[in-house]
């Protein structure tokens, strides 16, 4: 009987389990299939955990849109879209904040009637586009330019805005411009969004309809996915620290493991993580053996990867108000100095829903990297200070523990998700993409092997950061996944 083609995936997040799904589902048992993961757990940046006895998601969290969307077809045909209990943004407090300018002032909640400060984000990028056209090279520089081109429209009126201490009109509008600019930054995970391309972010697509989070939490998906896999087909704990190809043998590719074993393949389908690949090109020895071509390596290097955090914190009370954070400049005259640098671009904290003493707030970047080093008593402290000089009141609330995210520090992730830099493009996610070794288009001959033959799709790429139009996300994973593992089928000649 003929040998059944060896097909590794690496990675157990939601790119590599929808592949094996796929590949097991379709193919009527003609691989030998496996999973390698190098964690202890399956669903990679998928990581619904528990915190004050609430159900909480440590790393993805919104289904974003749900027209269309394949991870909420599998959320509502599973069942995993009602809970008895509730669960993180089952409704929207944010919808209520209060807004805080430094100093304690209560500001105006924004609202939607066009020509509110709330709406400052929106009428500089409308202005923008309206007046300039869309040839920012970075978000950064569009927003900054359209904010310039709003506030030249509306500053005739006056520099003054009544009780609001030392604020100057200016000052406020452009302190809530830049909270909202840091709501952008946790988006994208761009740090700097001057280093975040505006073309290709025009190309990332949104699905339409309502974004919602899932009320079984979003490892349930990912659970849904594995549950078709054979008992064993999923190994945890197997960190692969080589991948060796083109070789000469039988099986192209062989795998070394952290634990000294060896795996030969004949198809690897890597989904770790681009801060992973970023980190493996660059250590010494390198992930691959031999190194990836240049088109694959350049691709890595320019795309763009960054880290973004949740911070949890527990209160003393329910019902504390979501609050907005409008701070000062950081060079500001009349900034509190005592509070610390990575609160000061942290645009909310809320609760987690409406009756929850868990509150939430994002970080991004640097902000992002310091909150893993820092000690609970620390942040506790920093938090509370925070919330003290943003509202003018001693002492507000109680907090009684925290929790952070700890995704930039993990070597298994590296950072939590891509981005288009300046420099990079679409181009770049779909290079990610190509399997190698690279096929010739013209001559359909491996490319540098000439009539040699050579075996085809020996390492293949899926994870978020080889999705065009939908990095970042579980559905970028998800259909990067499906990708590679219909191209094996093709390749296979079976039905899919
Ligand atoms: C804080 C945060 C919030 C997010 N919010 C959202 C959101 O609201 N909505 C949304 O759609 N997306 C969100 N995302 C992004 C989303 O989680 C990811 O895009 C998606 O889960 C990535 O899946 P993946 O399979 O590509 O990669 P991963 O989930 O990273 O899977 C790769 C797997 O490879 C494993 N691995 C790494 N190195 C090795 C190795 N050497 N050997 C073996 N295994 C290895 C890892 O342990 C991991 O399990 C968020 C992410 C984070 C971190």
């Amino acid at each position: 009987m003929a040998k059944k083609p060896r097909i590794v995936i690496i990675g157990a997040g939601m790119a590599g389990l929808t592949a094996a799904n796929k590949l097991y589902t379709h193919s009527n048992n003609s691989f030998d299939l496996s999973v390698v993961e190098g964690g202890s757990r399956i669903g990679g940046r998928i990581n619904t955990s528990e915190f004050s006895s609430e159900k909480i998601e440590m790393g993805a969290t919104w289904i974003h849109g749900i027209g269309g969307s394949p991870i909420y077809k599998i959320a509502e045909e599973t069942g995993s879209l009602v809970s008895e209990e509730p669960w993180e943004c089952m409704d929207s407090t944010v919808d209520k904040a209060r807004t805080f300018a430094e100093g304690g002032f209560e500001i105006e909640p924004p609202n939607d009637d066009g020509g509110d400060l709330g709406q400052i984000y929106e009428i500089a990028t409308r202005f923008y586009s309206s007046v300039n056209g869309l040839n920012g090279s970075s978000v950064g520089s569009f927003l900054r330019s359209g904010f310039e081109a709003y506030w030249a429209s509306v500053s005739k009126g006056g520099n003054g805005v009544e009780g609001c201490g030392t604020w100057s009109r200016r000052s406020l509008e452009e302190a809530i411009f830049t909270m909202f600019s840091n709501t952008q930054r946790t988006y994208t995970s761009a740090d700097d969004l001057y280093t975040l391309d505006y073309a290709a972010e025009s190309e990332y697509q949104m699905f339409p309809g309502e974004e919602i989070t899932i009320a079984k939490g979003y490892l349930s998906v990912i659970h849904h996915l594995a549950s078709v896999l054979p008992q064993g087909v999923v190994e945890l704990n197997r960190r692969v620290v080589k991948i060796e190809w083109e070789s000469k043998e039988e099986d192209p590719v062989k795998l070394h493991f952290s634990d000294g074993s060896v795996v030969f393949a004949d198809h690897v389908i890597v989904t770790v993580s681009l801060g992973v690949l970023k980190a493996g090109i660059e250590s010494d020895g390198g992930l691959f053996s031999p190194p990836l071509p240049e088109f694959k390596s350049d691709a890595i290097k320019r795309l763009g990867y960054g880290v973004v955090n949740k911070l949890f914190v527990e209160v003393s009370q329910r019902r504390f108000p979501s609050l907005q954070l409008v701070f000062e400049k950081e060079d500001s005259e009349y900034r509190f100095v005592k509070i610390p640098w990575w609160m000061r671009r942290t645009a909310t904290m809320a609760p987690i829903h409406s009756n929850s003493k868990v509150l939430l707030s994002w970080f991004a970047g640097k902000e992002a990297l310091e909150l893993e080093k820092l000690p609970d008593e620390e942040i506790i402290d920093g938090v509370l200070t925070t919330v003290s000089c943003l509202t003018g009141k001693e002492e507000v609330v109680k907090i009684t523990k925290v929790l952070t995210s700890k995704w930039g520090g993990d070597p298994l992730f590296r950072g939590s998700y891509s981005y288009v830099a300046v420099g990079s493009s679409g181009d770049d996610l779909d290079a990610m993409a190509e399997p190698l070794p690279q096929i010739n288009k013209k001559s359909g001959q491996v490319n540098g092997h000439g009539q040699a033959k050579v075996r085809e799709l020996q390492v293949m790429f899926a994870g978020e950061a080889t999705h065009r139009t939908h990095y970042s996300t579980t559905h970028g994973a998800y259909y990067s996944g499906l990708r590679e593992a219909n191209r094996l089928l093709k390749h296979y000649k079976c039905d899919f």
